[in-house]
């Protein structure tokens, strides 16, 4: 069994992106993919420590970019890490999520909870900070007991401290991906809120931009779920990929491998078709 989508401290996971390999080595999951948000800085370190304890990190990321519902995520496979384009696109975009985040500090402070924007950073283990970084820091100041009773009352799309992030369009996004040789695959497609034709319309246009595959096995993703992006994804030839999004203790209740109850379950196999299409892209 397999795990193609999770994060690590690098982005906004609680396990070091060794312990993250440690805990795949445990379950005795032969391959992970190490998909932090906008950052690759935890690829080596997993890497290294995949040699030792035999497991296969994919090198990944998760990148968000611009969508009629606010941002979609798109998942990039086997990209150069090294590359200095996708480091250049990298670098903005956390650019972008720290100006954000700042923003979303000067907000609670507005609202009456004295926290600073030092205190989100120390949370953050890379340039890629995010608002469960933020939730973190809010905790701590003991205005809310959760992350996720922080994003459910200020920091999600609505709430009083939500502010909206500079993203690229998807075709800049894709492309970037792309172009460090990765494959670029469809993140959580049921968070699109898109059924139907919509929902087929859409991921034709990415594939149009260069999409290749679309992530049918996820944490939040019913057995119904499944079976249409399953179908979807054959109907326009595009790879079935699926992995828990594990975040540690930030995503309470969503397990390394396995997800939330057991609801994902991703075998070897994905990962020999997933290697053959990074193959086709860099020949
Ligand atoms: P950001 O990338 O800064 O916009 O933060 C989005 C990240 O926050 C997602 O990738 C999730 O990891 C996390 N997240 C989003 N909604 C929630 C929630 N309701 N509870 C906990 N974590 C969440
Ligand atoms: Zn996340
Ligand atoms: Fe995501
Ligand atoms: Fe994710």
């Amino acid at each position: 069994m397999i795990d193609l989508h999770t994060h690590s401290t690098a982005s906004d996971g609680t396990l070091t992106p060794e312990a993250l390999v440690d805990l795949a080595a445990e379950k005795s999951l032969t391959a992970i993919a190490l998909t932090d948000h906008d950052t690759v800085a935890g690829i080596e370190p997993a890497t290294a420590r995949g040699q030792l304890k035999g497991v296969h990190v994919v090198p990944g990321l998760e990148i968000s970019v611009r969508s009629l519902a606010g941002a979609m995520h798109i998942l990039g496979y086997y990209v150069r890490v090294e590359d200095l384009k996708l480091q250049t696109h990298l670098a903005a975009w956390c650019a972008a999520r720290q100006e954000r985040a700042q923003r979303m500090v000067a907000r609670l402070n507005e609202l009456g909870y004295g926290i600073s924007y030092a205190s989100v950073q120390a949370r953050a283990g890379s340039d890629s900070i995010g608002r469960p970084h933020v939730a973190r820091a809010l905790m701590e100041t003991g205005a809310v007991r959760s992350v996720a009773e922080a994003f459910e009352r200020y920091l999600r799309r609505g709430r009083p401290a939500f502010v909206p992030r500079e993203m690229p369009e998807p075709k800049e996004g894709i492309g970037a991906i792309k172009a460090a040789g990765g494959v670029a695959v469809l993140a959580h497609p049921s968070t699109l809120g898109l059924k139907g034709e919509e929902l087929a319309a859409l991921v034709k246009d990415l594939k149009d931009c260069g999409l290749d595959g679309m992530e049918v096995h996820w944490s939040g993703h019913s057995a119904s779920q499944r079976a249409v992006f399953a179908q979807l994804a054959q109907h326009l030839s595009l790879l079935e990929t699926g992995g828990s999004d594990f975040h540690g203790d930030n995503k309470p209740g969503i397990q390394l491998g396995t997800g939330r109850r057991g609801n994902v379950r991703v075998p070897d196999s994905v990962l020999e078709k997933l290697r053959e299409c990074a193959a086709v892209q860099a020949a």
